[in-house]
């Protein structure tokens, strides 16, 4: 019993986790020097992260004070 609850559990997060609520997914390095959020993990903007790259949801990258990359152009909101 105790097995299926945490099946469920990580059902349940992995779904959260595969579709954010606030809309549009977005990646961004995560480096103090990044500035902006793509709209692929593909970009070339983003090869010379040296850090960690991550999804998030746009309005998460905007309140982290990135702006959209002139290479991939992602949308603004
Ligand atoms: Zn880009």
């Amino acid at each position: 019993m105790k097995h299926l609850l945490l099946l469920i559990a990580i059902v349940i997060h992995l779904s959260f986790v595969s579709s954010p609520p606030s809309g549009t997914v977005v990646y961004v390095c995560v480096s103090k020097s990044s500035v902006a959020y793509h709209s692929t993990n593909t970009c070339s903007g983003l090869s010379r992260c040296s850090h960690e790259i991550k999804a998030m949801s746009i309005s998460d990258a905007i309140a982290m004070g990135k702006r959209d990359c002139h290479i991939c152009h992602p949308p603004t909101r």
